[in-house]
């Protein structure tokens, strides 16, 4: 019987895999959902005392300090101790406590701001992490080297996933932590639903930046699927990229109009070009997974928006806003 701890269990990917393992309900396999409220992770004590109760074999460790580029650019110092008293209290407590397998989240924005696209695998520490979020790229990346540490030292089987932009249901919408679809569909709503009296046609959305930066996005419900698979499946330290393909990159614009589709808004999109961009672009590839995982198909980026918007919508009242 595998005993599974996933750790930010209460937050977007944490929500969108206990939607897949309520599907599957595997007969070997026990799973628990931990939110910050089973244990504050930056504390040691509390940390021990959660693997100590639960008892896992396997952990999944999602919980972090996470938040949008704005929330980064502001809180670089805290985003850097938060997430390293976290990743160093639950990889060494999961060691202690034997442990055999943890697969820790990782993130494509935590690669180099300069360097050659597509990016993979074998670049996460290959030169300095743009400006905008230092603290979250090395607390992330040391992941990856103590992941690395604990199998020379003890051949653990710890490992990590890549994500890259994440978005669904059970999202984090309040405005000064929100990544960029969170964001948008938080302030869609608000400005459909705000001046009833002033026809939708004349209402104005801005998109914040001049709307061209790049970016992949996965549905969390796919994420979730490819996490599970790597649980089961994936024997390696070395991290993997989770994406969809490069094809399937979209800029920021074409997310705003796609919420707009979702919302049926019919008023205007406009970009204020005085709010920062962050990186241009941070084109992911997918070849490891895709060399191991051919066939998977990712949900269809719009029907994706469709079902996140409606779920915000049908959850408004305990939504995270
Ligand atoms: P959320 O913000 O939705 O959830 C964060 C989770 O971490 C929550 O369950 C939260 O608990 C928990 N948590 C935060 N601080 C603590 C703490 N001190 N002690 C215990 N638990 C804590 O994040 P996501 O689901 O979006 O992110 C999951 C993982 O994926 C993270 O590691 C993140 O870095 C990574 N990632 C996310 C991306 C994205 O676009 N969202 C992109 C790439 C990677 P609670 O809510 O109960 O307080």
């Amino acid at each position: 019987m595998k005993k599974v701890l996933v750790t930010g269990g209460s937050g977007l990917v944490g929500k969108a895999l206990e939607a897949i393992i309520k599907e599957q309900a595997p007969s070997d396999e026990q799973w628990y959902f931990a939110g910050s409220k089973d244990a504050d992770l930056t504390n040691l004590a509390a940390t021990q005392t959660l693997f100590q109760r639960e008892q896992p074999t396997h952990v999944i460790h999602l919980a972090a300090m996470v938040g949008g580029l704005f929330h980064n650019m502001n809180n670089n110092l805290d985003f850097l101790r938060n997430n390293l008293l976290i990743n160093d209290h639950v990889l060494q407590t999961a060691h202690e406590q034997g442990c055999v397998k943890v697969v820790s989240c990782l993130s494509t924005c935590i690669f180099p701001d300069k360097t050659s696209y597509p990016i993979d695998e074998t670049m996460v520490h290959n030169g300095p992490p743009h400006p905008s979020n230092y603290g979250y790229s090395y607390a992330k990346r040391l992941i990856d080297v103590q992941n690395h540490a604990y199998h020379d030292k003890y051949g653990r089987q710890y490992t990590s996933v890549i994500p890259c932009n994440i978005f669904g249901p059970h999202d984090n919408y309040k405005p000064e932590v929100s990544h960029v679809i969170p964001g948008m569909i938080n302030r869609m709503h608000k400005l459909i639903n705000e001046e009833p009296e002033l026809p939708e046609s004349e209402k104005v959305f801005t998109v914040f930046g001049s709307g061209k930066p790049l970016r992949q996005f996965i549905y969390s419900l796919d994420l979730a699927e490819l996490m599970i698979w790597v649980l089961r499946n994936y024997e390696s330290v070395e991290p993997i990229i989770l994406s969809v393909d490069e094809a399937q990159e979209v800029t920021i614009y074409e997310v705003a109009e796609a919420i707009a589709k979702a919302f049926n808004f019919k008023g205007k999109l406009v970009c204020d070009t005085s709010k920062a961009d962050g990186q241009f672009k941070k084109t992911a590839s997918n070849a490891k997974l895709r060399s191991l995982l051919p066939n998977y198909t990712f949900t269809d980026f719009e029907k994706a928006i469709k079902t996140s918007v409606d779920w915000y919508k049908d959850n408004y009242d305990q939504a995270r806003k």
